[in-house]
């Protein structure tokens, strides 16, 4: 048997609890792999803790990534010894997760481990820091950031999320600003290269719908008033992109900076992304994503930790990305 952190019913709600599995129970996918890490995202906090309906059926394995090694394959794709990683693919929402020493898996949600990368570092980039990349695809995508030029907000830039992008958009000569609710935080920041900080409580209140121009673009993890305050302060022509809702999932905004700005939203999600747009964003970490910064922005801890990490995710309290050892 192995341990397993498991999403089970619990007088009709989602409770997590360690169970002791065997391969018979698993899913009968294709491809059978050894899981050695997993991580933790904002997603993974709202399914574990409880404080949001992640898992559409239940019992199921949590962990939206994985990192691992094949054991066995019914698929001509995958051989036994591959190095793997998967990230979302509705893992941990309606298919089995990482949060597992062993899990079977669908062929087409594997992707070989990327060269540049260990196992333990791939999950250190995780969903979060490769959603970091996606939103750094679009914004140069749509071409109008330019390195040196109009600063780039990065909001909830302490998080997994947000200390990726800033990493990522300061190796590619942009300047990079930080909206973050921890000043502490600052050196931490200012060392993946943040050269400039706005406090997360100025962009949290309701602000006028065009306001002083200021970012040549941005990644926004936050949503709600921030994402609004976002989009009325960013100069003509210039682009957001959105991943997240960690200040909220409403967007209380106007019109008035995409008509009379042309200021463009780009959505950003990581889960379905199809395979070539994810290619790109590995592309993009294994290229500008120092491993000195990664090994700065993450830390490694026991799948036995879990339930407290997903506690302190969702309470805005963790610095960085944090790796999952599965098997410690
Ligand atoms: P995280 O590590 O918890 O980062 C979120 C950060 O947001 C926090 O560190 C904090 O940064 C800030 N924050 C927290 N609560 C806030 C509040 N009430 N108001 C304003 N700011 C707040 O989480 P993550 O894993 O990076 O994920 C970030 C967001 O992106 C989440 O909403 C997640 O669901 C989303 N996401 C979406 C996708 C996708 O496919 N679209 C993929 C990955 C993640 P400071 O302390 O620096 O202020």
């Amino acid at each position: 048997t192995f341990r397993a952190l498991m999403m089970v019913d619990h007088e009709g709600k989602p409770r997590a609890e360690f169970r002791q599995l065997t391969l018979a129970d698993l899913p009968d996918h294709e491809v059978l792999v050894e899981v050695a890490y997993s991580t933790v995202n904002y997603k993974d906090g709202l399914a574990v803790s409880g404080k949001g309906r992640i898992a559409r059926r239940l019992p199921m394995v949590a962990g939206i990534d994985l990192a691992g090694t094949v054991v066995e394959s019914r698929s001509p794709d995958w051989a036994p010894g591959d190095k793997v990683i998967v990230n979302g693919w509705g893992l941990s929402e309606t298919e089995w997760g990482g949060y597992s020493r062993f899990q079977r898996l669908k062929p087409h949600w594997l992707a070989r481990l990327p060269g540049a990368f260990s196992m333990e570092q791939a999950m250190a980039v995780g969903t979060a820091g490769y959603t970091a990349a996606l939103c750094v695809l679009a914004l140069e995508d749509w071409g109008t950031i330019t390195p040196g030029g109009a600063e780039v907000l990065v909001t909830g830039a302490a998080g997994g999320v947000g200390s990726t992008a800033i990493a990522l958009l300061s190796a590619g000569g942009y300047r990079v600003t930080a909206a973050t609710g921890r000043p502490e935080t600052q050196d931490y920041l200012a060392g993946l290269g943040a050269t400039n900080f706005v406090e997360r409580a100025a962009l949290a209140e309701k602000g006028g719908a065009l306001q002083k121009e200021r970012w040549g673009g941005a990644v926004d993890s936050v949503g709600s008033t921030t994402l609004a305050n976002v989009l009325a302060q960013t100069v003509y022509g210039g682009a957001v992109a959105a991943c997240g809702l960690a200040g909220g999932m409403d967007l209380p905004a106007t019109v008035a900076p995409h008509i009379l700005r042309s200021v463009a939203l780009l959505g950003v999600d990581s889960v379905m992304a199809p395979q070539a747009r994810r290619d790109r964003a590995w592309d993009l970490l294994a290229r500008r994503l120092d491993t000195a910064h990664l090994a700065s922005i993450a830390r490694t801890e026991p799948l036995s930790a879990l339930p407290e990490l997903a506690a302190d995710i969702v309470a805005g309290r963790i610095r960085g990305r944090v790796v999952i050892d599965v098997n410690a």
